[in-house]
């Protein structure tokens, strides 16, 4: 079983799970490794401003992973909300702990969530992807990260104000390539997440035509991820996610262990 490098745990404000019940519930779906990647929110309109508390998480981690000692590798991670507008406060809280994996994630662009029907008041649907995508190229270029989470993660935005569970990403292919060339280059990992498909907003994603891109432009890691905040939610979807992936020609899924990349052949 691929191995989940999105998770999250009590440690992020919108989860209540424990570490260990996350940790079991990979166990139990015969995953050898799982990464926790709780979430670092620092823009302050975001629910989760200053609710990580990086010392606990360690150590109640660090705890569960001495607890499942040759049964579950324990990879310990985080979820950094739009790292490149936050350099310094990223950079502290890398060098308190040796951490294994790195999220860089999207969810807001000033004061507007990306996840939100609000995102797309006053602009049209063409605009307001192309605004997202320039932010996404900057943090791809900007940001300290190891895996580009959920890139995709505007169809939340246009799902809510459009209804539409997919999005056609060719009218955007240049600005999208622009975006995984720089991924590529940087040699860092793409994500596929799953998280859509549970909140009945399509298929995992990036879409097969995006991973291809991003073969085509030189990428060789991808990543799965669950986005669980609970653990039944662990591994869910991944044999979608896994079709996709190998769709678009790659033979290797990604696991992080103290940041660097290790590829399971597939
Ligand atoms: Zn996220
Ligand atoms: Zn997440």
């Amino acid at each position: 079983m691929i191995p989940d490098s999105h998770t999250h745990t009590c440690f992020s404000f919108d989860s209540d799970a424990s570490p260990e019940s996350m940790c079991r519930a990979a166990l139990v779906r015969g995953m050898s490794e799982i990464a926790i990647t709780d979430h670092v929110d620092l823009n302050p309109l975001d629910g989760g401003y200053g609710y990580f508390q990086s010392d606990e998480q360690w150590e109640a981690l660090a705890r569960c992973r001495a607890r499942l000692d040759g049964r579950v590798r324990v990879h310990i991670g985080l979820e950094c909300g739009e790292p490149h507008r936050f350099p310094q406060e990223v950079s502290a809280l890398l060098s308190a702990h040796s951490y294994d994996v790195i999220l860089g994630s999207i969810h807001w662009m000033g004061n507007h969530s990306v996840e939100t029907a609000e995102f797309f008041e006053g602009r049209d649907i063409h605009e307001g992807i192309i605004l997202y995508l320039e932010e996404l190229a900057c943090l791809a270029r900007e940001g300290d990260y190891d895996v580009l989470a959920h890139p995709d993660i505007i169809r939340r935005a246009v799902f809510r104000r459009f209804g539409w569970t997919d999005l056609d990403w060719t009218p955007y292919e240049a600005p999208m390539r622009r975006v995984l060339r720089t991924v590529a280059e940087r040699g860092k990992a793409l994500e596929v997440n799953t998280s859509y498909r549970r909140r009945g907003m399509g298929p995992p994603g990036p879409s097969v035509q995006v991973l291809r891109w991003f073969r085509e432009e030189g990428g060789q890691f991808i990543t799965l991820g669950s986005d669980a905040h609970r653990p039944e939610e662990v591994g869910a979807d991944f044999g979608e996610a896994l079709t996709m992936v190998r769709a678009a020609g790659f033979e290797s899924i990604t696991v992080f262990r103290h940041r660097m990349p290790h590829r399971i052949p597939v």
